[in-house]
């Protein structure tokens, strides 16, 4: 039994071990194209910006760490230029001696990964003009800042690679500038989200363009759409990347409808003995079923593990992806799992969506603020997305959400979760044990929330409504949303009778409890359509924001 893998990074390594684990008898090869194997790309804009010293940290592992400890050869330098699946052979070049040869497999493992997409952009050859893909790349960044010292940058793309390398040249330094074509940054976020990440972004002088895209660049600036200029001395191209399927299109391999290779839950691609993993493939979404595209190291290595598992005779299978995300820009982490909005309203839900804003940890104890953006199936009760936005405890929450999700929870199951408590770890309640709360009693318990979004469509459709703002006179008098009228919490009771029964009834209050607690006073009191704004005046404040971009 013989198994050739062609790529050496995450899925391919991975597959490759796994394979070895299970078997003893069959010969394995990796042929890699590149200089760089089984190395952490996701550390790569933290050695750019200094965090990480040593680059080789990045890349622990040479050839001979897999041929002693696996008996696994990896050929470094080797590319494939093509599959023969009718004689199961691949052609293979040596990339040091321009030799090319032939190699059997009795099974083989596709795990070609993907690359940058570079937009046709005038200019975008010039020797100051990169994307991070590899290995190679961050070192060709890497010796043009040392050698040439840039003070400006521009970054054309705001996923969370233009971000991480953002942040990574303001601690160098260079002063950033990000330009994006969508209205807002963090395209997979929903947008009352991602304004967060663009307010941070200002807050630590990061100039965010969106809206735009590069038109030119030139040697010292950038030229936008607009004709706007700005001056940049080294470009970065982010705008994300594209599957690696040539190969495997030359040999008459399926894609599937995303443009990726369509493996089945073993990983098999449409044609015997070929096994794919990594982000050459499309995968399928654990709460829609349907093919997504979602290139991440996490799922590269489970899906290299499942291929070379199988192709050496096993039958694991894989359960699909929640797409869940994570990552740090300056002092926010931002992290999402499941479906947005966007996309849980594209996929035709009815949908309640709640903003819960909780601290992590006891205030008295340095608890920070995070936002949590929950999305839930109306009908079922199911649990289909979280976004959360947020200075610490963002990470242990998000994969609170991501294992709810995907064993299915309702949103009442997240009220029995028994989670750990301390101060210096969390509140008595947790924060993702509110979220459950709140969208409990917003689908089953008759406490609806109104979106701010939701709001301005109710406010500009001339409904009869009334709106209340549940805070304190000195918070009101600050700031408050133009068409309502202060009702604090203390005194609410006592000023029933000036509402109007019939109207519909909107309360607010900073963070959505008071409001709340008011929605409940008047309910008890036999209002029916009372609504609370989902995150109270804080997200209404951050729409405001939003909707000033668009004009
Ligand atoms: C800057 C950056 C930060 C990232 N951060 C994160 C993160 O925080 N979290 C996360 O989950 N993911 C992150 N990722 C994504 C993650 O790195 C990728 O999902 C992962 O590397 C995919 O692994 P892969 O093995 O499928 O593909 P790749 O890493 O693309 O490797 C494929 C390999 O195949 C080789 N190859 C292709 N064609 C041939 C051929 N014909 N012959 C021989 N060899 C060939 C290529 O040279 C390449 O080395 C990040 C990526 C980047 C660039």
């Amino acid at each position: 039994m013989r198994i050739l893998v062609i790529g050496a990074v995450a899925a391919g390594t991975s597959a490759a071990a796994k394979a070895r684990r299970n078997t003893e008898d069959a010969e394995i090869v990796i042929y890699e194209k590149d200089n760089y194997i089984s190395y952490s790309g996701c550390g790569m804009p933290y050695f750019l910006g200094g965090e990480v010293i040593d680059g080789k940290d990045l890349t622990p592992r040479e050839p001979l760490f897999f041929k002693t400890k696996y008996n696994v050869d990896i050929l470094i330098r080797h590319e494939v230029l093509s599959i023969d699946k009718e004689k199961k052979t691949l052609e293979v070049k040596n990339l040091k001696t321009g030799n090319v040869f032939t190699d059997h497999y009795d099974k083989l493992i596709i795990a070609t990964g993907a690359r940058s997409v570079i937009p046709p952009i005038k200019g975008k050859e010039k020797e100051h003009v990169f994307s991070l893909r590899n290995i190679g790349d961050m070192y060709k960044i890497k010796k043009f800042i040392d050698e040439k010292n840039p003070k400006k940058a521009v970054i054309v793309g705001t996923g969370f690679i233009g971000l991480e390398l953002t942040e990574n040249f303001k601690n160098i330094g260079i002063d950033v500038t990000l330009v994006e074509m969508l209205p807002q940054v963090t395209p997979g976020l929903d947008s009352d989200m991602a304004i967060y990440v663009e307010k941070a972004l200002e807050k630590y002088g990061v100039l965010v363009i969106t809206r735009n895209s590069a038109n030119e660049i030139k040697d010292d600036k950038v030229i936008l759409a607009d004709n706007r200029e700005v001056e940049a001395d080294i470009v970065i191209i982010a705008t994300g990347v594209r599957p690696n399927v040539d190969l495997a299109v030359n040999a008459g391999i399926k894609l599937g409808s995303l443009g990726a290779i369509a493996v089945n839950s073993k990983m098999e691609t449409s044609e015997k003995d070929i096994y794919a993993a990594g982000d050459c493939i499309e995968q399928f979404h654990l709460v829609t079923g349907k093919p997504v595209y979602r290139p991440l190291g996490s799922t590269a290595n489970k899906t290299g593990r499942i291929a070379g598992n199988n192709a050496a005779g096993g039958e694991l299978e894989f359960r699909g992806i929640l797409g869940t995300g994570i990552f740090k820009v300056f002092s926010l982490t931002v992290a999402q799992t499941g479906l947005t909005e966007k996309e849980a309203l594209k996929e035709g839900y009815d949908i309640s969506v709640s903003h819960n804003i909780k601290p992590n940890k006891p205030e008295y104890f340095g608890g920070k603020d995070m936002v949590i953006k929950s999305i839930a199936d109306r009908n079922s009760g199911r649990l289909l997305g979280v976004e959360i936005v947020g200075e610490e405890g963002v990470d242990k929450r998000i994969d609170v959400f991501a294992t709810l999700i995907t064993f299915g929870a309702k949103v009442s199951d997240l009220v029995h979760l028994d989670l750990a408590y301390a101060p210096p770890f969390s509140t008595t309640k947790d924060p993702v044990m509110y979220t459950g709360m709140i969208q409990d009693n917003a689908i089953y318990g008759g406490r609806p929330l109104i979106t701010t979004a939701k709001l301005d469509e109710l406010i500009s459709s001339g409904v009869k409504y009334n709106l209340i703002d549940t805070r304190v006179k000195k918070q009101y008098d600050e700031k408050h949303i133009e068409t309502a009228e202060n009702k604090p919490h203390e005194v609410v009771r006592n000023e029933i009778e000036d509402l109007d029964k019939d109207a519909i009834i909107i309360t607010y209050c900073n963070k959505g409890t008071t409001g709340n607690a008011v929605q409940n006073i008047l309910i008890n009191k036999g209002f029916e359509k009372v609504y609370n704004i989902s995150g109270g005046h804080k997200t209404f404040v951050k729409y405001v924001e939003n909707k000033k971009k668009e004009t």
